[in-house]
């Protein structure tokens, strides 16, 4: 098998054909020249098929399941992706989802308890996920590292578990934090890699997915089903221009790690910072299971100011990070989590995303920061 920094560079990419591109340009069309029975060509209808998403997806399964044959479903966002994986309940099935994950999952769960779907929750760190499974559980929906409070679950252990109890139960786990680089829940035992590739997986801040991924020929084609009933597809033009960033992947994510490290580090040594978290931190609590089951951890450092006004002057004296939400991408970014009022954290709660630029010209651009809003 090859590294991870070849197999970005060539996944999804067509052999090589004489007088042909490398990357195949996007294939905007609405419907394909169509002779005869539709159910034996590959490409009929837009909202079914586009070679654009087939390289993509080849791409995602190959990143997600290097050695293994799997499927991946692309979507226009990450919530697409999710919404998709939820709408495989049905009433009166249970689910177990996190209660710090991303901040859309509220509202996802009270669309699955309008239709029937007994939702219970648990926080991501600790035992409480394990506590929360029982026979009656049809989908454990994990997200590792959590997004905003980087608390780690243990994957295996919980697939076991999830197994040992309810053997029908799916599995499914969101990749977006760590990118199939850092992190391959397949190998875990997971059933779905799920993610919005928003983030660091497009890295560029400038395109929305989400995709899904499994080793299940029947679920891949329940998710294929709900995209093309739904019509949730993404565009042509987004899925190259993210299959043409997925080439600097494994580039990007490594220098990423770096640098969120050396800014913790910078961080460590300020007194008026608390709640320091990142998972490649040695002493961090999540550190131990991240470094069983991870191999970058990732580019997002949190850490709490004293309040409000205090991250309002450090975000705005930075002067290389931008405040902006999201995460991932090659321009770092910060912002206060608070202002969305929908994560449960505290008002001087900042979510810092580590970019490409040089380290050291992120450490000392934090460190004036943090002295400009100490008024120093
Ligand atoms: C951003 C995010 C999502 C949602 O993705 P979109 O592409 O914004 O729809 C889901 N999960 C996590 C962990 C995220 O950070």
């Amino acid at each position: 098998m090859t590294g991870d920094g070849t197999r970005a560079v060539h996944a999804g990419i067509p052999e090589a054909e004489a007088y042909r591109p490398p990357v195949p340009g996007p294939v905007l069309a609405a419907h394909y020249h169509l002779p005869g029975d539709p159910a034996v060509a590959p490409y009929s209808y837009g909202r079914t098929g586009n070679p654009t998403w087939t390289a993509l997806e080849r791409a995602v399964a190959e990143l997600e399941s290097p050695g293994e044959a799997a499927h991946a479903v692309v979507f226009p966002s990450g919530m697409a992706a999710v919404s998709a994986v939820f709408s495989l309940l049905r009433p009166g099935e249970a689910a177990v989802l996190p209660c710090d994950g991303y901040q859309m999952l509220p509202r996802a769960r009270a669309r699955l308890e309008e239709r029937g779907v007994t939702v219970r929750v648990a926080p991501t760190g600790g035992d409480a996920q394990l506590d929360a499974l029982d026979a009656d559980v049809r989908l454990l929906w994990l997200e590792t590292p959590s997004n905003p409070g980087l608390d780690v679950c243990d994957i295996r252990r919980l697939v076991d578990r999830a197994r040992s109890l309810a053997p029908g139960a799916l599995v499914a786990v969101d990749n977006t934090l760590a990118t199939p680089l850092g992190q391959r829940p397949l190998e875990l035992g997971a059933d779905l890699a799920c993610a919005s590739g928003t983030k660091a997986l497009n890295g560029h801040g400038d395109v929305l997915l989400g995709y899904a991924v499994s080793r299940d020929a029947e679920l891949d084609a329940r998710l294929r089903e709900w995209r093309t009933e739904t019509g949730a597809i993404l565009g042509p033009m987004e899925a190259w221009l993210a299959h043409r960033g997925l080439a600097t992947l494994q580039l990007r994510v490594e220098r990423q790690a770096v640098n969120a490290l050396a800014v913790a580090g910078e961080l460590g040594r300020h007194p008026e910072v608390a709640g320091l978290r990142h998972p490649g931190l040695p002493g961090d609590p999540a550190h131990e299971t991240a470094a069983r089951q991870m191999r970058y951890f990732g580019c997002v450092v949190s850490f709490t100011l004293p309040d409000r006004e205090h991250a309002e002057r450090f975000l705005a004296a930075l002067r290389l990070v931008h405040d902006a939400t999201s995460f991932g991408g090659v321009r770092s970014t910060a912002e206060r989590r608070r202002r969305w009022g929908g994560d449960p954290v505290p008002e001087g709660f900042v979510r810092f995303s580590a970019g490409v630029e040089d380290a050291a010209d992120l450490v000392a651009d934090v460190r004036q920061a943090l002295a400009a809003a100490r008024g120093a």
